[in-house]
């Protein structure tokens, strides 16, 4: 791909910088703190693998926006169609006079997500809004009530997908009280479960069927709701057998698997859906985030016969599908086709977990690297192999890694995991240099 600005690291400025610096006041005395920004440089333009700054500093982005700008920043394709749709209409409510692209966006989405059964999609605003319809359907759907949520689970910021998420701070602090009928089952986490990683796929299994079925009676669920690899919770990829466990349980008791695909969607594992990794075909499909290159855009695609249940009205928003956001998202899949973004996802991966490991090596507060395609993680840990977390290490590598240019984010229940979600059209010399800066960031 062809890059607008130049793919390099430029660092003129201390990072902030005193442009960036003198924003920042500004914005805290007009913004609330509870709104908070990983790194307080302010962004005048990004494109492939980089970010500007208000002080002309250049940034290597291996956050993406958090896994939004898969296909990069203002991905021109992206821009072309958004600007051409800009100037002919820029609303009318779906759900009062509708327009093709929203119906576009939908057959693209029901054929790409997982499973040859027929499908619906429907489209809303942010990741959370889909996840909170994605529930409403399957109650409505199922005439149940009970919802089944995992450890270390990530799902948003309202009042029913925050009972949904794990952490209590930031998320829930403070907030309750909580919405009913939410209930929390044990997570295949490989790397903390108390046996060993090749008994924690089974087990944990077994332990998430076994409570379903003493504590709440599974004809009591309307729904188990999971991020087939987990975002904010670290990065988590579940053992192999979990997830394939938990969806055959759920279609043996009529319970509808839902896969928050929010954070893992459009080709970041290198897969288009992480689901179809071990085969799990979803009744319901959250995505969101990477879906429309920045514009706000999510979904809730699922099996006809659930998603054509509900009564007329009983779904929508007044800008779910906005036009703009629907030409972006139409873009974006052109785009990941063209460009054979999964795969590239996959050489993104086998650049990054060698390296990763090799620094493990050297590095023994790194206990664990993880992770698939361009979603990759280290969690560190206090290096006596108590496992103990250890988040000022870790915000202070992140720190480091500022510094010197490189744009990481932190994530995970104990906040000690660096996560690398780099744009999935990061030149590989790029890719390179911010491993490299990683690693002097270890150094010191
Ligand atoms: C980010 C995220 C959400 C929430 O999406 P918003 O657009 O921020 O509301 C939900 N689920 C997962 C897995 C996410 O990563």
């Amino acid at each position: 791909m062809t890059s607008r600005l130049p793919q390099e690291r430029r660092i003129v400025t201390e990072i902030p910088g005193p442009r960036s610096r003198e924003l920042q006041e500004r914005r805290v005395a007009a913004v609330p703190p509870g709104v908070g920004s990983v790194l307080p440089v302010y962004v005048t333009d990004a494109d492939g693998g980089v970010v500007a700054d208000a002080d002309g500093n250049s940034l290597i982005d291996f956050g993406s926006g958090i896994a939004v700008t898969n296909v990069g920043n203002a991905n021109p394709r992206v821009v072309e169609r958004v600007k051409a749709q800009v100037e002919r209409f820029t609303h009318t409510c779906f759900m009062v006079a509708p327009y093709e692209s929203y119906v576009a966006v939908c057959e693209q989405l029901n054929r790409l997500a997982p499973g040859g059964h027929e499908k619906r999609t429907f489209l809303v605003n942010s990741g959370a809004e889909a996840v909170e319809n994605a529930v409403k359907i399957a109650r409505y759907a199922t005439g149940r009530q009970a919802v089944v949520a995992f450890d270390h689970g990530y799902h948003g910021r309202t009042l029913l997908t925050m009972t949904l998420t794990a952490k209590n701070m930031p998320y829930k602090h403070g907030f309750g009280p909580f919405a009913p009928e939410v209930h929390r089952m044990p997570l295949a986490y490989p790397y903390r479960w108390p046996t060993g990683p090749e008994n924690c796929g089974p087990e944990a299994a077994a332990q998430a069927v076994d409570q379903i079925t003493k504590r709440l009676g599974p004809a009591n669920v309307a729904a188990v709701v999971v991020e087939p690899i987990q975002g904010e919770g670290g990065f988590i990829e579940p053992a192999p057998g979990f997830l394939p466990a938990i969806a055959a349980f759920c279609r043996d008791n009529g319970i509808l698997f839902i896969a928050d695909e929010v954070q893992t969607g459009f080709a970041r594992t290198g897969d288009m859906f992480a689901c179809e990794h071990e085969g799990i075909v979803p009744d319901i499909l959250t995505t969101a985030k990477g879906i429309a290159g920045g514009l706000p855009l999510a979904a809730v695609t699922g099996r006809a016969e659930i998603m054509d249940t509900v009564h007329g009205g009983g779904l929508g928003g007044t800008y779910g599908g906005n036009p703009l956001a629907c030409e972006a998202a139409l873009a974006v899949i052109e785009e990941i086709e063209r460009h054979e973004l999964t795969e590239r996802a996959r050489r993104i991966g086998e650049t990054m977990l060698p390296r990763l490991r090799a620094l493990a090596e050297r590095y023994p507060e790194i206990g664990d690297v993880r992770g698939r395609g361009a979603m990759i993680a280290i969690e560190l840990v206090v290096p006596d192999g108590s496992k103990a977390p250890d988040p000022v290490r870790t915000a202070e590598i992140a720190r480091r890694c500022h510094a010197r240019g490189l744009l990481v984010l932190t994530a995970g229940t104990y906040g000690n995991v660096l996560r690398f979600l780099p744009p999935l059209v990061i030149p590989d010399a790029l890719l390179d240099e911010g491993l490299d800066v990683l690693e002097e960031a270890f150094a010191g």
